[in-house]
């Protein structure tokens, strides 16, 4: 019986529940909750109310709330696709209802923008003990990324000593400024300072300071950007043999230029200010006026390609690898009606909570995706909409 209950109704949650809808071999009974109702009730229609048996309004902030759902629903497993702000109360749930967790982001505290594994990381003991298990970060970017190294870990060297996640969206929406998943939670992941690792240590660079012009295969060459990405923390904690780890991501001036004019004029402030007689979060405000990301399917056009550049040593040779895949927005919105960041998220998330009921990644505990045998994730990849690439190549980035 492999019950599971979806929490969040946006972008991603759209692509996980289609695609967990078509597979009904992995996924019997499909129950979705969120803080608006209605935004349930139309995936239901849109996925089948035979697949999509039940949904429920649930306030996600609220451990309890989500306690008391489970225990009306009794899923083996909760797929966590609402935001960031609910990992830990969701966690809590699962923890007191004894049942298996998925997410696709770490945690963040709503009023500081900081993400890290910490908070995560702590429930591991409590997991084990209750014999449940936490799979962490299962989108693409965390997510695949981690499964691409420990891919290219396990089949291409002895040890691995470089390693740079590029994440490019080559495609056009046509909108003069929109963020490709939650507004609120995308500027605060690239509005923050830059940071990497090198030779055991954490270096930090100023927000969007850092650049390198990267040839992306189906793209071409893009502007790209040093971020602080979160399966950096836990790729080189689980791969102690990297010297470097980096991630990078394009931009067009046209993003950059709305970005850097918003942060002047305080809009991307998550501070709250007094706007006639209530407190307002600029940025919570400014998320209410951008384009809903789930929007942005019809009518986007072109490619992204995310991998990862591993460099190590095999028979004692110095060799890099690069792992991608490409995904066109159009094939995602004919497939899904969505756009290729959502649906890159969502299937991998739909993949990793596959791997989980049916037993071949299923052990007490809280865990990131590269502490997992990689094959029959990279098989699934192939087999529902996310064909990756290797190749051989020079690493175009300088030491
Ligand atoms: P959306 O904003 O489109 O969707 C979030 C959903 O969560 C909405 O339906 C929202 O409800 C719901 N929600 C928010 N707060 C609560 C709450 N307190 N209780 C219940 N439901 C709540 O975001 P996306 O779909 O774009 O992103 C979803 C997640 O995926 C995020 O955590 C994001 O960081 C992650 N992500 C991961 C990526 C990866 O590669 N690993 C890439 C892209 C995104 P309402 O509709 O009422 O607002």
């Amino acid at each position: 019986m492999s019950r599971v209950l979806i929490i969040g109704a946006g972008g991603v949650a759209g692509v996980v529940v289609k695609k967990c809808a078509m597979l009904p071999e992995y996924f019997d009974e499909i129950h979705l909750a969120s803080r608006t109702l209605s935004k349930c009730e139309a995936l239901q229609q849109e996925a089948g109310a035979d697949r999509v048996v039940g949904v429920y309004k649930v306030d996600a902030d609220i451990a309890a709330e989500v306690a008391a759902l489970i225990r009306q629903v009794q899923p083996v497993l909760v797929i966590n696709v609402a935001l960031p702000y609910q990992d830990l109360p969701i966690m809590d749930a699962c923890l007191e209802t004894g049942v298996h967790y998925l997410d696709t982001a770490n945690y963040e505290p709503k009023d500081e923008a900081k993400f890290e594994y910490s908070w995560q990381w702590a429930y591991h003991e409590r997991f084990k003990e209750k014999g449940i298990m936490a799979l962490l970060g299962a989108g693409f970017d965390p997510g695949v990324t981690n499964v691409f190294t420990a891919y290219a870990a396990k089949h291409y060297f002895d040890e691995i000593h470089y390693l740079d996640i590029v994440d490019c969206n080559g495609g056009d929406h046509g909108q003069a400024f929109a963020t490709n998943f939650n507004p609120e939670i995308n500027i605060r992941e690239i509005t923050q300072r830059g940071k990497y690792w090198e030779n055991g240590e954490w270096h930090e660079t100023d927000p969007i300071s850092v650049r390198e012009d990267l040839d992306y295969p189906g793209v071409g060459v893009r502007a790209s950007y040093l971020l602080f990405h979160e399966e950096l923390e836990s790729i080189v904690k689980h791969f102690p043999t990297i010297k470097r780890a980096r991630f990078w991501m394009t931009f067009g001036e046209q993003y950059l230029t709305h970005l850097r004019v918003l942060e002047n004029v305080g809009m991307t402030s998550i501070k709250p200010v007094d706007f006639q007689g209530h407190k307002i979060v600029p940025l919570e405000f400014l998320k209410a006026v951008l384009p809903n990301p789930g929007s942005l399917a019809e009518g986007y056009t072109g490619l992204t390609c995310i991998g990862t550049y591993v460099t190590g040593l095999k028979d004692g040779k110095e060799k890099t690898i690069f792992i991608y895949n490409n995904c066109d927005h159009a094939a995602c919105n004919a497939e899904v009606g969505a756009q290729a960041v959502s649906y890159t998220t969502g299937v991998p998330a739909m993949i990793g909570a596959s791997m989980m009921v049916q037993g071949h990644w299923m052990k007490a505990g809280v865990w990131n995706m590269e502490q997992f045998d990689p094959d029959e994730f990279m098989n699934r990849l192939n087999q529902y909409g996310l064909p990756w690439q290797v190749v051989e190549c020079d690493s175009p980035f300088k030491r």
